[in-house]
């Protein structure tokens, strides 16, 4: 099977030129990332050598279906693989900018019983490549728009494909030149990986999806709680801040009796103080597997401003594309609509 042209590093791409004039190196370079192509259509090389090119390297991405809200704002994208696999990509259009979504893995293992990924289960990670080339089909289709955002919000957990996250970010960073303070990785809340990632000297933003600040509830909610729970998040997010100078920020769908109760307020407060985290109420979004409702607006407004009165600090995240599943936790991949 052939391997995505932006699998390969910059070395990697100097080794298979290696008998071609070094100034091949920068042209193949720049027609993948600045300009978005595959070999086979960077005009700047040779046809013989495009065509060489193409024979073992291939977009990853096969688009079996594009869908776009009612707004025309959000567009997802269910991308097929070389080996069948399946993900999906989101791209939400502001005035003059975009945000893009992407997944890091096809499903994801973490089982978050109220997530419509977790509710599918894990097939397989992605790789660099197929992390990049939703930044390149974003980008393109941003036009005229600027690409200014990145948030590894889709499908999968980020930390657990760590190296590909890692490479995926240096390359988003220093090749598609979107700010470091631009891009987003959320988290489950893997500690060894949060540890790990607050050394890589990057500015990226980081934000753990805590959900519940009581171990018994949080566990209910998200397994993997039971392995690394809430003290170990409080440290690792107080670890993060001191490498990075960044607070971290605690995501929160808010779910109707089961996380929105005044001893949530209390506990949650109590939480983010001592993790110095900013916190992130996402309306809950249905999911086939996940019979409970949403907090009502109301509850919700009343919730945000009980944290802000405990003096923390609080946003409400505006959902975008629900209407075609677009919205967080709703990528599934499922293609049955
Ligand atoms: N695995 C990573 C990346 C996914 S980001 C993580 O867990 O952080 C997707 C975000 O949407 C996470 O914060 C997730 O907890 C949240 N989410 C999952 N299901 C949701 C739902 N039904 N409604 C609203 N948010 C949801």
């Amino acid at each position: 099977m052939s391997s995505s042209p932006w699998d390969l590093n910059k070395e990697e791409i100097a080794d298979l030129l290696s008998s071609e004039p070094r100034y091949r190196i920068d042209q193949l370079w720049h027609g993948l990332h600045h300009e978005g192509q595959p070999p086979e259509t960077i005009s700047s090389l040779p046809i013989k050598l495009r065509s060489k090119l193409a024979e073992h390297f291939q977009p990853a991405l096969t688009e079996v279906q594009r869908q776009t809200s009612a707004d025309g704002n959000t567009i997802k994208w269910l991308w097929e693989l070389p080996d069948g696999a399946r993900i999906e990509t989101v791209l939400m259009l502001y005035a003059e900018r975009a945000t893009v979504c992407i997944s890091s893995q096809a499903g994801c293992a973490m089982a978050c019983d109220f997530c419509a990924t977790g509710q599918a289960g894990f097939t397989r990670h992605l790789t660099t490549g197929e992390i990049l080339e939703q930044v390149v089909q974003a980008r393109a289709a941003a036009q005229p728009r600027r690409l200014s955002n990145v948030v590894y919000m889709g499908m999968g957990e980020p930390m657990a494909n760590y190296g590909p996250l890692i490479s995926s970010l240096h390359r988003i960073i220093d090749d598609f030149e979107i700010g470091a303070r631009r891009i987003t990785v959320s988290t489950v809340g893997l500690v060894p990986q949060m540890n790990r990632f607050a050394e890589e000297g990057l500015q990226v933003g980081l934000a753990v999806s805590l959900h519940s600040a009581n171990d018994a509830e949080r566990t209910e909610m998200v397994p993997i709680n039971k392995r690394h729970p809430i003290s170990a998040l409080i440290e690792a997010s107080q670890n993060f801040r001191a490498k990075t100078g960044r607070r971290v920020s605690f995501e929160w769908a808010m779910i109707d009796g089961v996380n929105d109760k005044d001893s949530d307020i209390a506990e949650l407060a109590k939480v983010a103080k001592a993790a110095s985290a900013h916190v992130n109420l996402i309306p809950l979004n249905p999911t086939p597997g996940y019979p409970t409702v949403g907090t009502p607006p109301e509850r919700i407004a009343a919730f945000a401003k009980a944290l802000g009165d405990h003096g923390v600090n609080v946003t409400v995240r505006a959902n975008r594309g629900t209407d075609i599943d677009a919205a967080c936790g709703q990528l599934s991949a499922a293609n049955e609509r």
